[in-house]
């Protein structure tokens, strides 16, 4: 093995976080690995790494500058190497490894982005997807966008390639992400609103139907993601207006009306924010039945107004925020999903959303700045392929 490897990063003296944008293809060392000291890691060879839309939100400068660069302070370095949607292969394993987490060198893994304490009270209550101290890999750890990364073995997730096909395996991480929303409250029998229909929206709509909703309706503006919605299962697909720009929060009332004449009057019984917009919050808590479940992920930052606050509150209307994936037991329903062929979802990611590896599989030997930024602009999920 050579002592340097190829990897992404960024770097706050060379790049600057407000004057750069994307990321550097580089040499940079191999981690070091020393069984001893590295008595509960592993060292991994990676095969596939998916890109993100926070990893979007990097290459653009809109999110995670200040945990990359409080990270590489504490370490006392100025480079951190992205990426956290991982599938690969175990090439060295600490002393502890084999006996604690059985693994060992040869086996297929991706792993939880989050890497927990494992004391805190919400590790010990067993919430540790909220974890009090965690890390997040290709943020405020290196990450997998290299030939080769060390993480705690505590974190992985074993993978039977067997079973999931490997460009699919490498995006269970953000699959996780909507399994986790989808687990937010029953959708047996539910009808649901996916409000914002990019990579996790898009896996939303797979995840309901397989856990059981019997109306899905799609809410997005772009018409490629709109018909891949309808390709994955939606029954319909609505275009929100694109809203008031004196009122830039407020809700759509055209669509809160063709979303209640879908449900007989009612209103949905689940309605997922995917959209990242203040607007779609406020459709999302607009288009729910008394009594309803809105469950949010697309806004993340700053501070959103809640349109008539009333509804909430006196309409019963249970919110509730995601994060992350319960670990383990997301990863598990994900691998359930995953490998079940019966339901079609491994085929509909591989058909549609990664549209059969046709310019969304890009090997990191040809990897270059301008022409990724064409691939994750043309397509909702790229993979970035390193080995295998
Ligand atoms: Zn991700
Ligand atoms: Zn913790």
């Amino acid at each position: 093995m050579s002592d340097t490897m190829t990897a992404l990063t960024f770097d706050t003296l060379r790049d600057g976080w407000t004057t750069s944008t994307g990321m550097v293809k580089e040499q940079v060392p191999v981690p070091q690995f020393d069984r001893q000291v590295d008595h509960a890691s592993v060292l991994i060879k990676v095969k596939y790494a998916g890109f993100c839309g926070s990893d979007r939100g990097i290459w653009w400068r809109k999110a995670f500058g200040d945990m990359i660069e409080g990270s590489l302070a504490e370490e006392g370095k100025t480079t951190r190497v992205i990426g956290h949607e991982l599938l690969g292969e175990i090439v060295d394993v600490g002393v502890k490894v084999g006996e604690k987490y059985g693994y060992k060198a040869g086996d297929v893994v991706s792993t939880e982005s989050h890497i927990i304490c494992g004391t805190c009270h919400q590790c010990r209550v067993g919430d540790s997807h909220v974890c009090q101290k965690d890390k997040i890999i290709g943020i405020s750890l290196d990450g997998c966008f290299a030939e080769y990364l060390k993480l705690p073995a505590k974190a992985l997730w074993p993978t039977d390639l067997s079973r999931i096909r490997a460009e699919v395996a490498a995006v269970q991480e953000p699959f996780g992400n909507a399994v986790h929303a989808c687990q937010a409250t029953d959708l047996r029998g539910k009808t649901v609103a996916i409000l914002g229909c990019g990579t996790i929206g898009l896996f939303a709509v797979l995840i309901a139907r397989g856990l059981g909703a019997t109306k899905i309706i799609g809410v997005e503006v772009d018409p490629k993601h709109a018909q891949m919605a309808r390709d994955l299962g939606c029954d319909v697909v609505l275009t929100p207006s694109m809203g008031n720009p004196a009122k830039p929060h407020a809700s759509d009332p055209e669509l809160r009306a063709a979303i209640r004449d879908l449900t007989e009057g009612v209103g949905v019984d689940v309605a997922f924010e995917m959209a990242g917009f203040n607007s779609s919050m406020n459709n999302a808590i607009k288009v729910v039945r008394r009594g309803g479940h809105v469950v949010l992920f697309g806004v993340k930052n700053g501070d959103a107004v809640i349109e008539d606050v009333h509804r909430v509150v006196m309409d019963g209307i249970q919110l509730h925020g995601i994060v992350g994936r319960q670990i383990f037991g997301t990863w598990e329903i994900t691998k359930r999903l995953l490998e079940d062929r019966q339901n079609g979802i491994q085929d509909a990611i591989w058909n549609t959303i990664l549209e059969r590896g046709n310019d969304t599989i890009v090997d990191i030997k040809n990897w270059e700045k301008a022409a990724f930024e064409g691939v994750i602009s043309r397509h909702p999920k790229a993979v970035i392929r390193f080995a295998g």
